[in-house]
Parts: C-alpha cells; structure tokens; sequence
C-alpha cells in the first residue's frame, strides 16, 4: 500500500533534516507518495502568505504530514505559523516522546517521558493587547470596573485561556494513549496554587476524567516542583499531560535530559489530521552546514509510521537508529563533539543499515 503524505521541507535546518528522515522511511520499504507544500518564509516570499491556502488543502486532503520546523520573527512580524497551523487544523495535542538510547552521553538513565501538551489555548490562543492599543485601554478600564484592580495604564496583555472542553479532551487523549501504548501513569502539571481559574479548571478536570481509566494511575504536580523532580529522577514519571505553555518548555526540558534537541520528536494530533515533526526549531545558524543531527525529524518519521499502521517499519527504523547511535561512529557534532559526521552522513549509514 502506498501512503500519501504531505511534506514541508520547513526553512533554516528543516530542509536538509527532512529530506534525510525522507531518504531513510523510504529505506525501510514503505511506499510514499509525497505531496511537497510550501509554508513559511518561503511561502511568504512565493505566495505573499507563510501559510497558503495550498498548504493546508494538502494536508487536510492526505490527513497526514511530515512536517520541518518553520521560523517564526520574534515580536514583531507574522504571528507562528506552526501555532496557526495546529489552530487551523485543531492539532488539540502535541505529543513528544523522550527516551534516552544507549550510548547516549547522559547522567539521566532510564528516562521514557511522554509529554502530552495541549496545542489549542492557554497563552498561545494568540488574543494579546499592544501597549497603548484603544482595545487595551477598553481591557484595562473593563478589568478595573469588574474586579476593582489597576492594571498600569502602559502594560501590555496576553490572556490564558484554559476551557473545560480542551482539558477534557486532552487529558482523555493522554488517558487513552497511556492505554494503547502500556504506560502505566498519567501526572497532570500545573500551577493550580496561584492560577486557581484557569490552571484550576484544567487540575479538576483531569481528576474527573482520571476517575474513567482505574487502569492507569493517576497523580498531579505543581509545574515548579516538577521541573526539579525531572531533574532529579526523572524515571518517576511517565505520561505527562500539560496546558499549552508548560507543555513547551517542559518538553525541550525532557528533550535536553535525553541527549538534546537532535533526539527528540514529536507529532500534533487531531481527531481527524496528524502532522508529524521533531520538537527542535530551525536553528537558521546551522542553515545549510549539513552539520545537525536528523535523528529527531526522523523518529517524528518513526511516529508517522506507527500512526499509518506500518508497526514492523516503524520498529525496525527505531531500531536502526537505536543501533547507530549505539556504535557511536555516524553520530553529528552535538551527539560526537570529535570527528562528527554531517545531517547526511548520518542518513547514509542508517538507509545502509535498512537495505
Ligand atoms: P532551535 O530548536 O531551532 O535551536 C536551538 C539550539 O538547539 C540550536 O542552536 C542547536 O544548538 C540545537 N538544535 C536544534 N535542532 C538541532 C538538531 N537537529 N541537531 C542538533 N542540535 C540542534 O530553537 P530556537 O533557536 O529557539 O528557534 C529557532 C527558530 O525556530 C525560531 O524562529 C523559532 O520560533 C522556531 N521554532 C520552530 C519550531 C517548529 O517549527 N515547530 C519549534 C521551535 C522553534
């Protein structure tokens, strides 16, 4: 069977890692016909939007995608494209595997985290308030009428926005993917002490929705004391489920216990679309070196496989690349500080391995 899947090369370093995760799926046998979409800036310069209509057809057509990272200007420019593509295609969960493989320079041993991050709302739902704006000074009069409270008239404001219905749904997702995948615990991260409303609405729900999987144990943690208990033991946890803004720094938290950005995937999830891509950025500083490691975009690859029903593929890739990292000869400059290997070379000795 051939499966039909939209790829986007991505700017910075996602060009030269998906076209190596491209090279090594292809290695395993399974057939692919790619549908190439152009997003980003790229697709700015072509189409006079970083996230043309075209796009978005394609991925909503295939329902299935395989995805580099894309820049986004910092203050000022294009809200991120990768925010308003998980929005616009109700992306709800963001799921990032961690899991150290043997051979891999780390004090942390043992560690398989699944971080389970919504994708939705909380801060990132995009609805913030320029300093000085008449939209901002409407807020801040409306905020002083309500609750009494002076905000300072030359503030600017972001809202966290945190719904019953995505935190039912999230944590639903993070219940039944512990089930299908044999994990043992879901732990809720939140800041449920001072965020009472909003980080409170999300602590409640999970305890409800724990109440439906007696199967699976359940606990919760404050996200303070749980980054210093990722750091400490990290084995103690398992699923992690998350609002949105913990979620992502939580995750390049548990990418950095396993070895870095280079090993760490990830896929967003909807009920219908799944876009898969690694947790790391498009590090623009290494653009064009073939110098990065492709191993995360190639696990997101793995994810892909496992999601399209291809299990034997999908093992077989994870353990070649398992067994190169082991050997530790074609392993890129952050996994091998001497004598590393290029993105390609990298690419090379795992289709070898495959063929
Ligand atoms: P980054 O992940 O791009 O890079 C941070 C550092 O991590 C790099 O300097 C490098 O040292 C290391 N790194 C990243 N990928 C690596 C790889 N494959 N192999 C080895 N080392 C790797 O984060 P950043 O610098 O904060 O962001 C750069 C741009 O990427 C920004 O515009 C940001 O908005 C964007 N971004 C996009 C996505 C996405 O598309 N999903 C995710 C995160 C950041």
């Amino acid at each position: 069977m051939q499966h039909r899947v939209t790829l986007i090369p991505g700017d910075g370093i996602g060009p030269e890692v998906t076209e190596s995760a491209r090279r090594v799926l292809e290695a395993t046998g399974v057939k692919f016909q790619w549908d190439t979409a152009i997003i980003g800036n790229q697709a700015l310069d072509k189409f006079g939007t970083p996230l043309p209509d075209q796009a978005l057809q394609s991925i909503k057509k295939n329902k299935v995608a395989l995805k580099g990272p894309l820049t986004t200007p910092i203050g000022t420019g294009f809200r991120s494209i990768n925010v308003a593509l998980r929005q616009s295609l109700d992306l709800y969960a963001c799921v990032r595997p961690c899991k150290v493989y043997s051979g891999i320079n780390t004090p942390f041993k043992d560690v398989d985290i699944v971080v389970v991050r919504e994708n939705t709302e909380d801060l990132y739902a995009g609805i913030e308030f320029a300093k000085g704006d008449s939209g901002t000074r409407q807020l801040l009069d409306l905020v002083r009428e309500i609750t009494g409270k002076e905000i300072r008239k030359d503030s600017a404001v972001s809202l966290k926005v945190i719904s019953e219905t995505a935190s039912r749904r999230i944590v639903r997702f993070a219940f039944e993917y512990a089930r299908r995948n044999g994990r043992k615990k879901v732990t809720a991260v939140h800041k449920a002490n001072i965020l009472k409303f909003s980080d409170g609405l999300f602590l409640e729900t999970a305890r409800e929705v724990a109440r439906e999987y007696s199967d699976i144990q359940f606990n919760d943690m404050l996200v303070d004391a749980a980054c210093m208990e990722l750091v400490r033991k990290p084995q103690i946890f398992d699923v992690l489920v998350l609002p949105n803004l913990y979620g992502d720094m939580i995750s390049d938290l548990c990418a950095g216990l396993v070895g870095g950005m280079g090993l760490a995937p990830g896929a967003n999830i909807g009920d219908e679309i799944a876009v898969f891509e690694p947790t790391h950025g498009s590090a623009p500083k290494y653009a064009g070196q073939n110098k990065v490691n492709p191993m995360a975009m190639m696990l997101s690859g793995v994810m892909m496989l496992r999601h399209l029903g291809e299990k034997h593929a999908a093992d077989r890739l994870e353990g070649v690349i398992a067994e190169v990292i082991a050997e530790g000869r074609s392993l890129t400059y952050d996994l091998k500080p001497d004598n590393p290997v290029g993105t390609s070379q990298v690419a090379d000795a795992i289709a070898a391995k495959l063929k």
